[in-house]
């Protein structure tokens, strides 16, 4: 195993910039999602990492080695990672084992060693009962296992993943998630797993860089980026924010849409404008207009409600400009056109950086 290490990589195509000064470090047997929205450079950085692609500025480090700058791209066979990709790309004229068996044939591994390898590899994917089937004779889901059990089989340095659950239906991607953090559990190789699905990246992830435009816009943990998005870029990508734009009266309080609001963050400057941002279920919304001259409580009218079985999603205008969505128990049933109270707790009213900051 060994560590990643990204340092203010850049790739540029003519004028175009897909990867933008990027720096990054992933320890010995973490495992980073790339996470964000199409062309984003997610898959340039990670194309970048096995060496298909030559950066026009910065290094790669893999276990110490500098595998990757402007002037010396080790190639990708030179590296000891194993990628997999979209399409799972299995041999079709090869049974489950054989598919799984290839890499070491071709390292040479002799014969006990490498079925003992394999044995091993299908039990834990959980593949030992289709060893001797086709590739056409498995599912979606079954494929992708044998295409991750062969990719771990060589015992690679460093596992690359580009979007590995995009061609599978919905349930399945879900059970996939886990058996990719079940294996990785286990194994512990250094992973570099590229996604655009937030719960994806949230179930499988040690840690979370979440991609604009070819920069890193913040890195941390599952629970750090969905708690304390730093950006407005952020916390809309994460969960699903309100964001409220207002101006700052004093160290913790914003004036929004007429109302004071207590924040949480960081002291605040008086008298600049600021964004904060807010979950959906993190406000609490009543009829009537009692409180409303205390901190923390917005006048506004329901516009729409939606029941959704387990929740009633609500769109709140607070004026002619600002409008917050709210999610609320199914039974509380407010009609549209009537005035309401909105409650946001200040440890929930996150203060983002400003654009660019
Ligand atoms: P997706 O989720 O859609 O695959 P991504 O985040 O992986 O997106 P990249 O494929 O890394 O994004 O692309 C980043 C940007 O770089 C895009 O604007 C893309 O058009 C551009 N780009 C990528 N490869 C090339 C290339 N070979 N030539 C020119 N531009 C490219």
């Amino acid at each position: 195993m060994a560590s990643v290490e990204l340092k203010g990589l850049s790739k540029h195509y003519g004028n175009a910039v897909a990867v933008d000064d990027v720096s990054l470090r992933v320890e010995h047997g973490q495992l980073v999602c790339l996470l964000g929205p199409s062309g984003c450079g997610k898959t340039t950085t990670l194309r970048l990492i096995a060496g298909f692609v030559e950066p026009s500025a910065g290094e790669i480090e893999i276990g110490g080695r500098v595998l990757s700058s402007p002037s010396r791209t080790v190639p990708p066979e030179g590296r000891k990672m194993s990628m997999i990709f979209q399409s799972y790309a299995l041999w079709p004229h090869m049974t489950v084992a054989e598919n799984v068996a290839y890499g070491l044939k071709i390292r040479k591994v002799d014969r006990a060693t490498l079925d003992a390898k394999v044995k091993a590899i299908l039990t834990t994917a959980r593949l030992d009962a289709l060893a001797d089937r086709y590739p056409g004779e498995l599912s979606g889901g079954q494929q992708q296992r044998v295409s991750l059990a062969r990719a771990l089989v060589v015992e690679p340095e460093t596992l690359l993943l580009d979007e590995p659950l995009s061609n599978l239906d919905a349930n399945l991607r879900e059970e996939m998630r886990f058996e990719i953090r079940r294996l990785h559990d286990q194994y512990r190789y250094t992973t570099v797993y590229v996604t655009h699905d937030q719960a994806e990246a949230m179930t499988t992830a040690d840690l979370i860089a979440v991609m604009n435009k070819g920069k890193v816009e913040q890195l941390g943990s599952p629970e750090e980026i969905y708690a304390r998005p730093r950006s407005e870029f952020v916390a809309r990508f994460i969960g699903g924010s309100n964001i409220l734009r207002g101006s700052i009266l004093d160290a913790s309080r914003v004036s929004v849409a007429g109302a004071a609001l207590q924040t949480n963050g960081r002291k605040l400057q008086p008298g600049r404008a600021i964004a904060i941002s807010i979950r959906q279920h993190e406000i609490d919304i009543s009829s009537g207009d009692s409180h409303l001259d205390e901190d923390n409580n917005l006048r506004g009218v329901v516009m729409r409600q939606v029941f959704l079985g387990s929740t009633r999603d609500y769109t709140v205008a607070l004026d002619d400009r600002t409008e917050l969505r709210v999610t609320a128990p199914p039974d509380r049933n407010i009609p549209p056109g009537t005035p309401v109270r909105l409650h946001l707790p200040a440890d929930r009213c996150r203060v983002l950086a400003e654009e660019g900051a």
